[in-house]
């Protein structure tokens, strides 16, 4: 990660937090309702001091960011059925082939 200058609500701008010092993580929100907003976490237990970077987004940016997040997410189902399908191909093919070898032999016997 490029170093970057943080100061929202609790957390310095050299990304250490105020509470307890702990260096802090830098995640993406990919929930419906937070949808591309980032947001910095002490990943101390005890503390787990949070802060939004991101200011909300306007209604016309979150329809585009949820409807850009359902087609990700169509498109990941989709991949999961094809890759389950070239699975079962693969595994027929291979079946038809030792069969073909097993009557192929069975004839020259
Ligand atoms: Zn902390």
């Amino acid at each position: 990660m490029s170093s970057m200058e943080i100061n929202v609500g609790n957390f310095l701008e050299d990304n250490r937090c105020v509470v307890c010092s702990g260096r802090n993580e830098l995640h993406m929100s990919w929930t419906p309702l937070d949808p591309g907003m980032r947001f910095v976490v002490c990943p101390n237990d005890q503390c787990k001091d949070f802060a939004w970077l991101d200011p909300p987004m306007c209604d016309r940016a979150m329809q585009i960011m949820l409807r850009l997040l359902r087609m990700r997410n169509n498109m990941e189902k989709e991949i999961l059925t094809r890759k389950k399908r070239e699975r079962m191909l693969w595994t027929t093919l291979g079946t038809n082939w030792v069969l073909f070898v097993i009557l192929l032999f069975s004839q020259k016997m």
